[in-house]
């Protein structure tokens, strides 16, 4: 299995929420960051929807008045990622290649930011967004999947190791599972 030949660090987020909104973004400026990449496919919006809700652009508002710097990066095509980031007035970042380091890499050069301690990713996947900001150093909170039925197929796949590597990190690092509770993730 290939979750067995990948180092379970790389794969701890930092924090994880049931969604966005749960995140407290006052604590996290205070906490010395101050620039956020954004996924948007069951982070901020289902699959099959593409407009940012009422709820969601009065979020990006709050957040954006508390000062970060944000970044839409999605490994989705350009178009939706382009429709939707402009609706939240954001800039992104689309077919991001997550986990690769690429997209990340371009996220932070188009903000400007040399210090990655700065930095924090939001993501729904722990196969993309997790471990892709884990690999460059990056701090990652995970949220649920606002939405699993209508993923793709490689979604599913991601899905399957993901629930695996779950379990190794309960198994591996207890402690930190049942503090981030882990158990609750769907
Ligand atoms: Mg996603």
């Amino acid at each position: 299995m290939i979750e067995n030949f990948l180092k379970a660090k790389l794969f701890m987020p930092d924090d994880y929420k049931k969604s966005i909104f749960d995140i407290d973004f006052q604590s996290l400026k205070n906490f010395g960051i101050s620039a956020l990449l954004i996924d948007v496919d069951n982070t901020l919006i289902p699959y099959d929807e593409s407009v940012p809700s009422e709820k969601l652009i009065d979020l990006f508002d709050q957040i954006k008045k508390i000062g970060f710097s944000i970044m839409i990066i999605s490994n989705n095509h350009r178009p939706r990622i382009q429709a939707f980031s402009t609706l939240l007035g954001c800039p992104f970042v689309a077919q991001a290649k997550k986990p690769l380091k690429i997209g990340f890499n371009k996220a932070i050069k188009l903000l400007g930011i040399q210090d990655f301690n700065k930095v924090c990713v939001i993501g729904d996947q722990m196969m993309t967004d997790v471990f892709g900001a884990k690999r460059i150093g990056l701090k990652v909170i995970l949220v649920d999947a606002i939405k699993r039925n209508n993923e793709k197929w490689f979604t599913r796949m991601n899905r399957r190791i993901e629930k695996r590597m779950l379990t190794r990190i309960k198994n591996d690092a207890p402690e930190y599972f049942s503090r981030l509770k882990l158990a609750e993730k769907r």
